[in-house]
């Protein structure tokens, strides 16, 4: 049975289209990745999902050496300067330490590694030369060490959100500066103070602005012009605007990318994430500690909770929709280690697939999940959303043994205070270096308690 068309709602025309790339046998796509400053939030995750999703996809239909996808990874900011400066290393230090955590969060969520994950401040030659372009051909202007990007120069600004003038400065809450022509015109380049990082160039020593790190690392890896571009929906407007206008702009093309796509906003128990509510919760703390719902949650399930809402939807993060997930997925699990067969499926896969087609319909793909009889179908429409049964049953295993191990510790503690209260030493001694030998290490409290940890 022939492969359904991919259609992708573009941001770009707000209508769905027929997915064409520009070269009929690769896919190039590139998605703006994390800042990597801190520990990356769940709200974050949802992109990271999203587009892996998409990737997969596009490398099952047209081959997987056939799709270029480029994420990368923005190691020069202020907050990034900010936090460096706190801790007193250096921003390499900074951003290597946060995005080796990053790329284990990711992986943990089931992401496949982007095809490249370009580093900002490896690519501030293509920077300078964009920004010398734009210069040349009247659209930036350099002023007091700064470079800025001339707005009213650009007839086209403002197409991809659709925003009127007031709407934008709204928006992009600018700051007035008195080195700006126009209150939309946005920093390329800016000066660096001796403590700050910074680069020469000749305008001076200093560093790029956000938005030009996009246009760079885009072009260097997939061209002028190219065929996706993803992001949450925030980065619109002014970060993709931005980008847009840099890019056309610099190379005197109609369009950076054809297909521009963008998740929906992710929330926290009906709540808008946010530190000061207290409900911020980043993937590393789901996966590692007990403090959204009082337990740890593998990645599939965190996964495959995301995947039950439509991409382009908001979404709210909550426990019971974390449970509800779990329940689906140890079902599964349960299914594809069983092997046999229950019933027939009929044209599964190739439902499933027209679903994750039509516009990524994960919400409709995964009910389609319930309904099928044959586990190597289950099996190989689960692998193609990232979805490994396998890892999760090792997981639960591995979480088990960990209880197991805690539980006959207990037992083995309670056997030593009772030798202990009968003065029986040499049983006593003898549990203590059972004990020892499991690597736990006894402390024996003043008030007759006992307490352990595991030897370092
Ligand atoms: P940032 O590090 O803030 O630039 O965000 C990295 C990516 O995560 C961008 O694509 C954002 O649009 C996306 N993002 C940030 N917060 C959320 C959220 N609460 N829900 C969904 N996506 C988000
Ligand atoms: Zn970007």
């Amino acid at each position: 049975m022939s492969t359904p068309a991919l259609k992708i709602y573009n941001t770009l025309t707000r209508t769905k289209e027929e997915f064409r790339p520009i070269d009929p046998a690769h896919v190039r796509m590139y998605v703006c990745g994390p800042t990597v400053y801190d520990y990356a939030h769940i709200g974050n995750a949802r992109p990271l999902i999203v587009f892996d999703v998409l990737f997969r996809l596009l490398r099952h239909l047209y081959g997987v050496e056939h799709v270029t996808y480029v994420r990368n990874i923005t190691d020069v900011d202020d907050k990034i300067n900010a936090r460096a400066a706190e801790r007193g290393i250096s921003i390499r230090e900074l951003t290597d330490e946060t995005n080796k955590v990053f790329q284990q969060d990711v992986k943990a969520l089931g992401c496949l590694e982007p095809t490249v994950q370009p580093r900002a401040t490896e690519h501030i030659g293509q920077m300078i030369t964009i920004i010398e372009r734009l210069i040349a051909s009247g659209h930036a202007y350099a002023a007091d060490g700064h470079v800025l990007f001339d707005v009213p120069s650009m007839q086209n600004y403002g197409r991809l959100s659709r925003r009127s003038l007031d709407e934008m400065l709204a928006g992009a809450r600018v700051d007035v500066a008195p080195y700006k022509r126009g209150d939309m015109d946005f920093v390329l380049w800016k000066p660096s103070k001796e403590n700050e990082p910074g680069w020469d160039s000749p305008w001076g020593r200093g560093r790029p602005g956000w938005h030009i790190e996009c246009s760079a690392m885009s072009w260097a890896h997939l061209g002028e012009t190219f065929d996706i571009h993803g992001g949450g929906i925030d980065l619109v407007f002014p970060h993709h605007e931005n980008e847009i206008a840099q890019s056309c702009c610099a190379f005197g093309r109609e369009v950076m990318a054809n297909y521009w796509m963008h998740n929906g906003f992710l929330q926290v128990e009906g709540e808008k994430m946010s530190k000061s509510l207290g409900n911020f919760v980043t993937i590393h703390e789901l996966l590692h500690t007990e403090k959204f719902g009082g337990r740890k949650w593998p990645g599939e399930v965190l996964r495959l909770a995301m995947l039950r809402t439509h991409y382009r939807q908001p979404i709210d993060w909550t426990v019971k929709a974390l449970e509800e997930a779990e329940t689906s997925l140890r079902r599964w699990s349960e299914f594809i280690s069983a092997g046999a067969a229950s019933g027939d499926s009929g044209n599964f896969l190739h439902a499933f697939e027209g679903a994750l087609a039509d516009d990524l319909n994960t919400p409709l793909a995964m009910k389609l999940l319930h309904s099928v009889y044959d586990p190597s179908q289950l099996d190989k429409a689960l692998n193609l959303v990232g979805i490994d049964v396998r890892r999760y049953a090792r997981w639960i295993e591995n979480e088990k043994s960990k209880s197991v191990d805690a539980s006959s510790i207990g037992a083995l503690i309670s056997a030593r205070l009772t030798a202990r209260a009968l003065k029986n030493w040499a049983e006593s001694d003898r549990i203590r270096d059972e004990l020892a030998a499991m690597g736990i290490v006894l402390k024996d409290n003043k008030d007759g308690t006992t307490t352990w940890e595991v030897k370092r």
